[in-house]
């Protein structure tokens, strides 16, 4: 496995995780867990003022690495997507091939890389087939030491909130994993929605088992016998 290709897989995230355990072990608590898609609607989207959601996808709204939605995320994903006003980006951590897949599936949402170069940030973003970098410059960046931001780097959530336009306040991020798509959120001071995979059994059991380890430490969380969790 390359070096590139190491960071980018389930256990470089987890193993990248692991240094900064004590940090987020302190950001896992979610704003909202909720059991399915279906009670993320039009109500709660007015009630709780959200102008936008950053989406994570395997797991979240496709299997693991699906090209279809989950048939229960259908109606209620679509349902999101009807409301006037409401912007969606999509922020995954997954490979470099998964995230042009995604752009193809969901052609009118933006796809946020990003990219830290010597220190410095950088945003890419993929709609359809549009990419914002060309291939060589894609090449080039990565030759010159550029390395994939990852979910739960703030500076990633930043960027999908940048692109959605609109004040971080009114962003929620969802997703079903703490150590990523909470954590992310937590860190870049926004909302989230922690959702349960309801396709854990096509996840690679390396996935499952480390998928396993975050609910136990979420369980086991500083703060977790006081009930802190999602009361917000
Ligand atoms: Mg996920």
């Amino acid at each position: 496995m390359t070096r590139l290709a190491a960071r980018e897989s389930p256990l470089g995230t987890f193993t990248q995780s692991l240094g900064r355990l004590p940090t987020l072990l302190r950001s896992m608590d979610p704003t909202w867990s909720l059991h399915s898609l279906a009670q993320l609607d039009a109500a709660f989207v007015a009630h709780h003022r959200i102008t936008g959601f950053i989406w994570d996808i395997d797991g979240t709204l496709t299997a693991y690495h699906y090209r279809e939605l989950l048939p229960e995320a259908v109606g209620p994903f679509g349902a999101l997507r009807r409301i006037a006003g409401l912007g969606h980006v999509i922020l995954s951590n997954a490979p470099e091939w998964r995230v042009r897949e995604l752009a193809g599936m969901f052609p009118q949402l933006a796809v946020i890389r990003g990219y830290d170069q010597g220190g410095e940030v950088l945003s890419r973003r993929l709609l359809g087939d549009d990419d914002s970098w060309t291939a060589e410059e894609l090449a080039a960046r990565l030759a010159a030491g550029a390395v994939p931001l990852r979910k739960p780097s703030a500076e990633l959530v930043r960027l999908a909130i940048a692109e959605l336009g609109v004040d971080p306040s009114g962003v929620v991020m969802v997703g079903d994993q703490h150590f990523t798509d909470i954590a992310g959120a937590n860190l870049a001071g926004i909302r989230s929605i922690k959702l349960r995979n309801p396709a854990a059994s096509t996840f690679p059991r390396s996935i499952r088992v480390m998928q396993w380890i975050e609910a136990m430490l979420f369980r086991l969380r500083p703060g977790a016998l006081r009930g802190s969790a999602g009361s917000r």
